[in-house]
C-alpha cells in the first residue's frame, strides 16, 4: 500500500508518519494532522456487510495507518474492542421512529469517548516502539468530567505508560467524580484540585510548556504525551463506526449498496462529525452531514453565515459535553476548504485566537455544501425525549436527543426521505436526572444509585455494569492538591 503521510494545517511542507503524529498529538507550530489525501475504502461497499467490528476497524485504519504493520494494527484492534464493551457487535444500529441510532456507548464510560480512547493507547505505545522512543509516556490530562475516565480506563494497566488526570474537585457531577476515583490500574492517578476546570487545563499546559522539567523527566526515563481528541490517533478510529453502520444497513436490507444515508452528528469539539465527513470522503455513500448543536449554536451560525463567533454569551446545557465555544477540530475543515492553503488557515485561526471570530470566503463556503446545521434549545431536547419515549419507549440521553430534534426539523423543512443514522453519544444512564425530568416533569433529586433504578424501569433497560458497578467499588485515589501543586503532585507520583 501506498505510504500516507500526514502535514500540518498551520505549514503544509511539515511531513510525518502517522506513527509521529500519534506520538506528537498537535504540529510544534499549532497546527492539527491532517492526512495529505482521504484514501479511498479501497474495497466494494457490499464487502462491509459481512465484518465485525475489528475486521471494519483493521480496513479503514490500515488505510491510514500505512506505517503500522498489519500485526500491529491487529494486535491494537483486538486489544481495544475487547469485553470492555458489554455487547459484542460493539455499536448496535437501533431503529426508532424511521431513524437509525448508532449507540456508541457500550464501552466502559457507557459515551462514545470509549470508541476511540480504547484503541488510543495501545496505537501510542506502538507508535513509541516503531520510532525507538524508550521512554514511558507519561499521559497528563486535565478533564471537566467526561473525558478523563474514558482516559483513565483506555490507559489502565497499559505496559509503557502512566496516566494523570486532574479534575476541578467541586467541578464534577458525583457520578463522574465516582467512577474516576474509583479506577484501578497501578499506573493510574487521580487528583481533585481546589480550582476550576480552567485552572487545571491552565496548569497541565504550563506543565508541558516547561522545558526544565521535559528534561527532568527523560533523564528518568519519561515523556508527557496527551490524549486530546485532536490526535489523530482519536480522529480515524471514529471513522470505522460510520463505515460499520453503513455495512449493517446493507446486511439487514435497509439499503440497497451505493443508496446515499444521511448522518447526524450531535456536536461539540466537531471531532465526531468529522470522522463522518473523512468516511464520507472515503467512499461510503453519504449525502448530508448534519451538525446538530445545543443552545451554544456557533456551528449552526457558522454554517448559516460563514462568519465564526465565539463572541457571545456560555450556556451550561443538560447537554454538557456539546457546551463549547471553540470547536478544535473544525481548523481541518477550514484547512480543506481553503483548498489546502496554510497560510490562509494560519490567517483565520490567528483571528480566532485574537479577536474571537472570523469568515470564510465564498469560495470557500461551496466547501460546506456537505454540511446542514441545525441546533435544539432545552425545551426542544427535553420534549423530543418524552415524545420519542411515549411513541417508542427507546430513551435518549440528552445529547442524542439535541441530534434527534434537529434530524426532525430537517425532515420537516426538507421532506428529504433518505435513510438516516444519528450517532447516539451516550447512554441514558450517563445523564438520569436530566432523561427522568424531561420525561416524567418531576424533579429528580435523589440518590443517583436510586435514580438509575427509576430510569430502568422507566426505559425497561437493565442497568448498565459500568454504573452498577460504582455501587461497590472502592476508592482508590484520594489526591487532593492546590493549583500550584500540580508539578510537584506529579514528581511524587513518579517517583522522582
Ligand atoms: C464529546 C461528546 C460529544 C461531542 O463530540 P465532538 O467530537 O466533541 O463533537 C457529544 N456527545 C457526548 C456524549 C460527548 O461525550
Amino acid at each position: 500500500m501506498k505510504e500516507l503521510f500526514y502535514k500540518s494545517t498551520r505549514n503544509s511542507a511539515i511531513r510525518v508518519t502517522a506513527s509521529q503524529a500519534i506520538l506528537k498529538g498537535l504540529s510544534d507550530e499549532g497546527g492539527l494532522f491532517i492526512p495529505e489525501s482521504i484514501p479511498a475504502l479501497g474495497r466494494p461497499i457490499e464487502d462491509f456487510a459481512d465484518m465485525t467490528y475489528a475486521q471494519t476497524a483493521y480496513e479503514v485504519m490500515s488505510r491510514f495507518y500505512t506505517d503500522f504493520t498489519e500485526e500491529e494494527l491487529k494486535s491494537c484492534i483486538n486489544k481495544a474492542y475487547d469485553k470492555k464493551f458489554d455487547t459484542e457487535v460493539i455499536a448496535p444500529l437501533v431503529e426508532a421512529d424511521g431513524a437509525y441510532y448508532l449507540e456508541l456507548f457500550h464501552g466502559p464510560t457507557i459515551a462514545f469517548k470509549d470508541m476511540a480512547l480504547s484503541i488510543l493507547p495501545h496505537l501510542m505505545i506502538t507508535s513509541a516502539r516503531k520510532n525507538n522512543v524508550k521512554n514511558d509516556i507519561v499521559i497528563l490530562t486535565a478533564t471537566s468530567g467526561d473525558t478523563g475516565k474514558a482516559a483513565l480506563a483506555g490507559f489502565a494497566e497499559v505496559e509503557g505508560t502512566k496516566i494523570i488526570v486532574f479534575y476541578p474537585k467541586n467541578g464534577v457531577s458525583a457520578i463522574q467524580e465516582r467512577q474516576m476515583v474509583t479506577q484501578k490500574g497501578d499506573n493510574t492517578f487521580v487528583v481533585g484540585i481546589h480550582g476550576n476546570f480552567d485552572d487545571a487545563q491552565t496548569g497541565v499546559k504550563k506543565i508541558f510548556a516547561d522545558k526544565e522539567f521535559a528534561k527532568e523527566l527523560d533523564e528518568k526515563g519519561y515523556q508527557f504525551s496527551s490524549a486530546n481528541s485532536i490526535n489523530i490517533g482519536r480522529l480515524i478510529p471514529q471513522v470505522v463506526y460510520y463505515v460499520y453502520a453503513y455495512g449493517i444497513m446493507l446486511k439487514e436490507e435497509r439499503i440497497k449498496a451505493g443508496e446515499k444515508i444521511n448522518v447526524v452528528v450531535p456536536t461539540g469539539n466537531f471531532g465526531n462529525i468529522l470522522a463522518a465527513y473523512l468516511a464520507k470522503h472515503m467512499g461510503v455513500p453519504i449525502d448530508k452531514l448534519i451538525c446538530a448543536s445545543n443552545h451554544n449554536k456557533v456551528l449552526y451560525d457558522f454554517f448559516r453565515s460563514g462568519e465564526y463567533n465565539r463572541n457571545r454569551e456560555f450556556y451550561l446545557t443538560t447537554s454538557p459535553s456539546m457546551d463549547i465555544l471553540i470547536s478544535s477540530n473544525l481548523e481541518r475543515l477550514i484547512y480543506l476548504i481553503a483548498g489546502e492553503d496554510d497560510e490562509k488557515n494560519k490567517e483565520l485561526m490567528r483571528l480566532l485566537s485574537e479577536t474571537g471570530s472570523y469568515t470564510i470566503t465564498d469560495k470557500m463556503k461551496e466547501g460546506l455544501n456537505d454540511f446542514v446545521g441545525g441546533f435544539a434549545t432545552e425545551e426542544e431536547t427535553a420534549k423530543r425525549i418524552k415524545e420519542l419515549y411515549e411513541k417508542t419507549g427507546y430513551v435518549l440521553d440528552t445529547h442524542t436527543a439535541v441530534a434527534s430534534y434537529v434530524y426532525e426539523q430537517y425532515v420537516k423543512e426538507t421532506g428529504d426521505t433518505k435513510k438516516t443514522v444519528i450517532a447516539s453519544t451516550a447512554s441514558p444512564f450517563k445523564f438520569g436526572q436530566s432523561v427522568m425530568e424531561a420525561i416524567d416533569g418531576k424533579e429528580h433529586n435523589e440518590d443517583m444509585f436510586e435514580l438509575v433504578e427509576t430510569l430502568s424501569k422507566t426505559a425497561n433497560v437493565s442497568v448498565p455494569g459500568a454504573v452498577s458497578e460504582l455501587k461497590s467499588a472502592p476508592v482508590l485515589h484520594n489526591h487532593i492538591c492546590e493549583k500550584d501543586g500540580m508539578k510537584d503532585i506529579i514528581k511524587e507520583f513518579l517517583e522522582m
